[in-house]
């Protein structure tokens, strides 16, 4: 048994909600490594993990949790899977958790994510994000997505850069944060396959998953009043510095979300605000309770105001 007594400040019953909860990981690499070892040891009781890739040889200097034994080949010629080392890594944490390790495309594991109360998001692609960030919105999901990138600048040195944010149904989007583009869709396709491997470093994915994980755990187990459904950090790798962007506090604040309207939020072909959180899942864990409760009065209004 582990005793959570020192993060009890989290809430009195927060030990059972975090027990409760289902936490999706979409991309199990040098970022995502970060969650499968922290949300084991805070003691999160399901998980689905996601990601199609083998281990290689060049993940193991970011791949927390990964042994050098995880790169032996099997006798069909593969490493080790990346979502076997996750389910290892967190059973370390949280012996008891519940992990559902799905080694493919996360669009063929849709119907294991969308039972998910959060879903974390560390994959490379910008279109990848696009589609998951409409997949999570549609099934009333918290979204939370990091990413870093590293540029060489003119003078020869190297600059790193990334980003934390927390997309909720209803509320600003990764395009309103320009960070999906259509251009940068249309870039990445066209280099599809020339790019090469983009560089990763451990420490600025620590910083940006830890980040992730602290946005995660505020939505299950608020131990402040909330702050804005959009939460978005911009890290300097340089400096060492998270920040709130300035459109943040500026523009977006006053502005809402034209990318996924209101009436695109939940099942298409369900009345949002005719929706009962308990018949509407599989798995009504508290968190998933509270989460659609909030979303469906908060569109419940919205959508009364259009008069739609
Ligand atoms: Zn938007």
């Amino acid at each position: 048994m582990t005793d959570y007594s020192r993060q009890s400040f989290l809430g009195k019953d927060s030990s059972e909600k975090l027990k409760d909860s289902k936490i999706g990981i979409v991309g199990y690499g040098g970022g995502g490594s970060h969650f499968g070892q922290q949300f084991g040891h805070i003691g999160i009781g399901h998980f689905v993990v996601v990601d199609d890739d083998f281990i290689e040889e060049s993940n193991r200097h970011r791949f927390v949790g990964s042994e050098p034994n995880d790169l032996e080949a099997d006798n069909l010629g593969n490493t080790r899977a990346k979502v076997e080392i996750a389910r290892r890594q967190i059973l370390r944490g949280n012996p008891h958790a519940t992990v559902t390790a799905l080694r493919r495309r996360w669009q063929e594991a849709t119907d294991a994510l969308s039972e998910c109360d959060i879903i974390f998001d560390a994959v490379d692609s910008f279109a990848q994000r696009d589609e998951l960030e409409r997949f999570c919105r549609r099934n009333l999901i918290p979204y939370i997505d990091i990413g870093m990138v590293v540029t060489e600048l003119d003078n020869g040195d190297f600059a790193i850069s990334g980003q934390v944010v927390q997309s909720l149904p209803g509320t600003h989007c990764l395009r309103c944060c320009n960070i999906v583009t259509d251009e940068r869709i249309a870039e990445e396709a066209n280099q599809y396959g020339d790019a090469g491997p983009q560089p990763q470093v451990i420490w600025p994915n620590g910083v940006l998953a830890s980040t992730a994980v602290g946005f995660g755990i505020a939505l299950l187990t608020p131990w402040f009043p909330s702050t804005n459904a959009l939460r978005w950090l911009v890290y300097d790798g340089n400096t060492g510095t998270l920040k709130e962007p300035n459109i943040l506090s500026q523009y977006l604040v006053n502005t809402s979300c034209s990318h996924h309207p209101e009436t695109e939020v939940g099942d298409p072909l369900a009345d949002i605000r005719e929706w009962q959180p308990t018949d509407q899942v599989c798995r009504p864990s508290q968190s998933k309770v509270m989460f659609l409760q909030r979303w469906i009065s908060w569109l419940r209004e919205k959508m009364d105001h259009l008069r739609i």
